[in-house]
């Protein structure tokens, strides 16, 4: 058997034609597969607006910027997430306050939430304070992991009595619903990721979302160095170089194009490792409700002896890895505040296995991976 990988890009479309097309007609940053890629984004997730941008970790400092948060406020998030979502708080001179997940469905913990700005926050005018601190919170950031979604009507409106901005790390989620709405659309913006382990990728990239046609302007205009004048070098405030390139645009729209077929593919995948691990009844799935339509990016279980089970894997060539470590045990984050009363994230975090979940990849792969798995579990 070949070695199994955990998660490879699938360029089996329109990429290298459309990218020859966006070389050959000589423009580089920007051009027409940006718009035609940022159209398909908006039509198949229903925003009014998607804007391209050079990743989804700077797709999220910008909807926060969007959001208005600013220095020294604090931004609520999930302990359960890549690193990616904490920096881009960090990027805007706010902290991050991480909140503890639910168990079953391993996201932001919403009744935890719900608790935790009733006892230990106020509202004061169009704002939500933090009591001890006195510190302002100004967003929430659900982090829509592996495709899965919380309650997001429950969380809107919660988001809107405290008066705190909505805004969706949507990176791994691209064909995600809750309730038949995509997600990323449901606040003031929301952010995707084409990272090339993404459902979709353009090697490195990313969107936003938004369903206004000021904020997308807003985006626009930040992500190109605040320029305000087309000719001179008029710039009237503090920009960032984030652009999407049109050549990576390009692989995008061939990506868009396949994007149907790969959700396809991922739940099967899904559903092929749900019944053939389901002998063994220690092993924990992710729980999805069934108002929510994941992506099913990336399929992991809970098991005890998580590290051992990698390293058996690896020695049978089958690419696996742990899940993220708890945000608030990362260096940088140790010193942030995490709400939590049973600390299900660190449960979750150690007991997690990425399996490989390759669209690229076979029957015969996964009933090997799930067998090899049982073989370790006597
Ligand atoms: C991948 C990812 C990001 C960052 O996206 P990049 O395109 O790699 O910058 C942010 N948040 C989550 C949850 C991710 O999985």
């Amino acid at each position: 058997m070949l070695p199994i990988p955990l998660c490879e890009p699938n360029l089996s479309g329109n990429e290298w034609q459309y990218v020859k097309e966006s070389l050959d007609s000589n423009w580089l940053s920007g051009g027409s597969f940006l718009k035609k890629f940022e159209e398909s984004v908006a039509e198949y997730t229903g925003a009014t607006y998607a804007v391209g941008i050079s990743s989804g970790t700077t797709a999220l400092h910008i909807a926060l910027l969007l959001a208005g948060v600013q220095p020294n406020d604090l931004v609520i998030t999930t302990n359960l997430s890549f690193v990616a979502t904490a920096n881009a708080i960090k990027y805007t001179g706010a902290d991050p306050i991480f909140l503890d997940i639910d168990p079953e469905t391993w996201l932001l913990d919403i009744k935890l939430l719900a608790e935790f700005l009733k006892k230990q926050c106020y509202a004061e005018g169009q704002s939500c304070f933090h009591k001890a601190t006195n510190r302002r919170i100004s967003a929430v950031v659900p982090v829509h992991i592996l495709g899965n979604m919380p309650d997001m009507n429950e969380l809107a409106e919660i988001a809107r009595l405290y008066h705190l901005a909505l805004v969706e790390d949507a990176a791994e989620s691209l064909g995600s619903f809750y309730k038949g709405q995509h997600s990323g659309t449901f606040g003031e913006a929301g952010t995707l990721s084409f990272n090339s382990n993404k459902i979709i990728t353009t090697a490195g990239g990313g969107m936003l979302l938004a369903n206004n046609e000021q904020a997308a302007k807003r985006a626009k205009h930040l992500i190109t160095q605040a320029k305000s004048s087309t000719l001179e070098y008029l710039h009237d405030e503090v920009g960032y170089n984030y652009r999407l390139v049109n050549p990576l645009a390009a692989i995008g729209l061939a990506q868009m194009e396949q994007l149907p077929g790969f959700v396809e593919k991922k739940k099967e995948i899904a559903g092929l490792y749900t019944q053939q691990l389901a002998v063994l009844p220690e092993i924990k799935f992710q729980k999805i409700t069934p108002d929510v339509n994941s992506n099913y990016w990336h399929f992991v279980i809970s098991v005890k002896n998580s590290r051992e089970l990698i390293q058996f894997l690896a020695t049978h060539s089958i690419e696996t890895r742990p899940l993220w470590i708890p945000l608030n045990e990362l260096p940088p984050y140790r010193n942030d505040l995490y709400i939590s009363n049973e600390n299900h994230t660190q449960q979750v975090a150690y007991q997690g296995v990425m399996l490989p979940c390759s669209t690229s990849i076979t029957l015969e792969q996964i009933t090997f991976v799930c067998e090899k798995i049982i073989e370790f579990y006597p």
